[in-house]
């Protein structure tokens, strides 16, 4: 009988909620009080410095060495009075996380002792000997230089008594080593290129900006019974388990109560989110058992995203304290819903204006539409970018599988706003007639007063209108939202530019503006018109609907990634100065890499766990049947004794069978991956890793899977699906 297996089982199952330490003050006092904002730089630092910081801000101007001494020093005396000891630079390198190396607020005195210590030059830059980071061979590893830099956009906070500095981390020649330099160029870009279109409808706009509300899905699952599971602990998903007799199949657990052990986490959570000033808001349960949701009031996208990542690992720190693992994989269950990260995404002006959301007059409308169909040529046109984007090893899983968008990007618009778009296309006339020069208001017929109605959900997109903003769902619950709003605020701001372009060429040529806008929307509405699609994304149909019109329907990840290096690609992150070629050459080596690192790593573990924990635990159940059949000949004579013997014999034979299959596959996917590890392309390397070795890992796994049906439960080495499910 497998100890560790009931024990975990025992202590789970016992488990009471932990008690919350709840604030006592309102939420209003304590949010944003680890987080070094406009308040409290206003409270530490001298009123020009404060004016200074807030106008560089703003104005995204650079800051002086002398500003940022001051900055220092105010930053200091807040960390240091909130019981902050060290401070770090806070990055995101390529792996999907957060790294950060502290150091403590102190420095020789010259007198034996120590002052603390926190320079402008600490705060603004930094060359963490960060060589292990992956790079794509941008920086070898003996010219181990990155450089750190401030992202004054991101207020810096506290955490476990550490003063952390969001940063933008860049090789020694410049290229960006991380998601956020590349971010917040894209940011940038969308900003130009949109405010340049805003202004044809409102000339007063000076700033557009790019929103983000992303909806964090997770599973929780009692730390007893993750450590029972190694699979769990070293891969973040269960490489085998049978599906278990109950799971979603009566949809029970969306919105469902939450259980009292899960909502302490979760109110916990909460608290520790709201005093690093993350706008948590919202909480229910997901679909599929044990699996969650939080998300928050939509932010700058920047800010949103620095935040996603603080939850993330703020979720792991809160769950430990509440006997949970987090799990973040994209799919930890096979058979039931995997975890996504919705990007609610939107732009809108510094006059308040979003600019998805139809207006109130025919010109607002006309405003709205324009963005609407640029969102559409972008997404249409880069459609195998923005799958690129959010591809990885883990949301692999996901897309196509149980209600999950498929691994092809369509966009979703509703009936009302279908409706709008098909007519508009198929109307020939530019003609627009002015009503009332001085209001400027438009008498366009393709154009009636909208109201758009976003209840019209099909879950099965991986792109949908919903009303005032696109919500890209394709995007996996582990990942960093960046490479995601990167590869679309790039893109839009691409096309942005061109339309603008466009239009600004027909009205050199003599057009009127309205009826240029108009035209060219007309334009991009039908030459994007394959990318819409409203029907239902989990049908074969749909597949091959897809392929006929031109998307893209690669499967294979490794595979997908070739997007980032088309020439089109190449040359959209050219124009809007997001990447250059050798960025996205090296950062496409460091994806290939990690997709060869991830399937490796479960591969190993697949097979350690079948050749120690399953083959053995069969096979003394099998010994026992054995045993049995042997007493039963003993007793019985002839013909009696097979016919009582028969139902065990047969058992023996299929674990034989099974485990033999086990067998043989592990070696021949030991024999895969000692073949793909002799590939010296990053490359083909990972496509060797999708194309042999992964197969293999699905076969061993319906094979052990037919065991663990097969063998007494008292035997069966590892938590059950619904252990691991329905424990909480
Ligand atoms: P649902 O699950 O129905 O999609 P939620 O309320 O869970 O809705 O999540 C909606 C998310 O979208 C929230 O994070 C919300 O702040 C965000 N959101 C709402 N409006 C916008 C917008 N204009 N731009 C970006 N995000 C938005
Ligand atoms: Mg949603």
């Amino acid at each position: 009988m497998s100890d560790l297996r009931f024990k975990s089982v025992e202590e789970a199952s016992a488990r009471k909620p932990v008690k919350v330490n709840i604030p006592a003050d309102r939420v209003e006092k304590y949010y944003g009080e680890m987080v070094f904002n406009r308040q409290k730089m206003f409270e530490y630092l001298p009123k020009d410095t404060y004016t200074a910081l807030v106008d560089a801000i703003d104005n995204k101007k650079p800051l002086s060495r002398k500003l940022a001494d001051s900055v220092a020093d105010g930053m200091k005396r807040w960390a240091i009075d909130c019981g902050a000891r060290h401070y770090t630079h806070w990055f995101h390198p390529l792996t999907d996380g957060t790294a950060e190396k502290h150091d403590a607020f102190i420095d020789h005195d010259g007198k034996g002792g120590v002052v603390e210590e926190f320079s402008g030059k600490l705060l603004v830059q930094q060359e963490p000997d960060a060589s292990s980071f992956p790079n794509g061979g941008i920086r070898n590893t003996f010219e181990a230089r990155g450089y750190s830099a401030w992202d004054i956009s991101s207020p810096a906070f506290i955490i476990d008594g550490t003063l952390c500095i969001p940063t933008i981390f860049i090789s020694y020649t410049g290229e960006s080593l991380d998601y956020k330099t590349p971010l917040l160029k894209a940011l940038n870009a969308v900003d130009k290129a949109a405010t340049r279109v805003a202004r044809f409808f409102d000339p007063e706009v000076q700033h557009v900006n790019s929103y983000l509300g992303w909806e964090q899905e997770y599973f929780l699952v009692d730390e007893a019974l993750y450590a029972a599971r190694p699979d769990l602990v070293m891969t973040g998903r269960t490489l085998m388990g049978h599906e278990s007799a109950k799971n979603q199949q009566l949809e029970d657990h969306y919105f469902g109560a939450i259980p009292s052990r899960v909502e302490a986490f979760m109110l916990d959570l909460e608290i520790e989110c709201h005093k690093l000033g993350i706008p948590a808001k919202t909480r229910h349960n997901e679909v599929a058992p044990n699996q969650f949701e939080l998300a928050p009031i939509y932010e700058e996208t920047n800010l949103a995203n620095d935040h996603n990542l603080l939850l993330m690992s703020l979720m792991n720190e809160v769950a430990r304290r509440h006997n949970f693992r987090v799990l973040l994989h994209e799919k930890p269950f096979a058979g039931i819903n995997g975890s996504g990260k919705h990007n609610n995404w939107s732009l809108g002006t510094d006059k308040g204006v979003l600019l998805f959301a139809p207006g109130k007059t025919p010109a607002q409308n006309l405003q709205f539409i324009t963005f609407v169909a640029n969102v559409m040529a972008a997404v249409h046109k880069h459609n195998g970018l923005m799958k690129a984007t959010i591809i990885s090893a883990t949301n692999q899983h996901r897309l196509g599988a149980n209600e999950a968008p498929p691994a092809i990007i369509s966009m979703f618009l509703g009936s009302q706003l279908s409706r709008i778009l098909d007519e508009l296309e198929k109307e020939t006339t530019d003609e627009i007639v002015l009503e009332g020069k001085e209001k400027m208001s438009l008498e366009i017929s393709q154009i009636p007063t909208l109201s758009i109605d976003n209840t019209d959900r099909n879950r099965t997109s991986p792109f949908a209108f919903t009303g005032n903003r696109f919500e890209y769902r394709a995007v996996g619950s582990s990942a960093n939202c960046a490479a995601a709003m990167i590869g679309l605020n790039a893109a839009v701001a691409d096309q942005l530019n061109s339309f603008a372009d466009a239009v600004d060429k027909a009205v050199a040529e003599g057009k009127e503006r309205e009826a240029a806008i108009l035209g060219e929307v007309r334009r991009l509405v039908r030459e994007s018109r394959a990318i819409h699609f409203d029907g239902n994304g989990y049908s074969e149909e749909w597949k091959k609907e897809a392929a006929r019109r031109g998307l893209d329907v690669e499967t294979s990840a490794p595979l997908m990634y070739d997007a980032y290096q088309r020439p089109e690609t190449v040359e959209m992150f050219a124009r809007t100065g997001v990447f250059t070629q050798k960025e996205l050459e090296a950062r496409n080596e460091v994806k290939w890499e990690m997709y060869t690192k991830k399937i490796q790593i479960e591969s190993r573990v697949l097979g350690d766990l079948a050749i120690n924990h399953v083959i053995p635990a069969a096979t003394r159940y099998q010994s026992l049947l054995l045993d049995n059949v042997y007493k039963i000949k003993q007793l019985f004579k002839g013909d009696k004794a097979d016919k009582i013997a028969r139902q065990d014999m047969n058992s023996i034979e299929q674990m034989a069978d099974h485990m033999a299959t086990i067998k043989s596959t592990v070696e021949q996917m030991v024999d895969a991956r000692r073949k793909a590890n002799r590939l010296t392309d990053e490359r083909t390397k990972a496509i060797a890793y999708h194309d042999e070795v992964f197969p293999l890992m699905e076969d061993i796994r319906y094979h052990i899977d037919k065991l663990e049906l097969m063998v007494d439960n008292e035997i069966w080495p590892l938590p059950k699906y619904r252990e691991l499910l329905f424990i909480r």
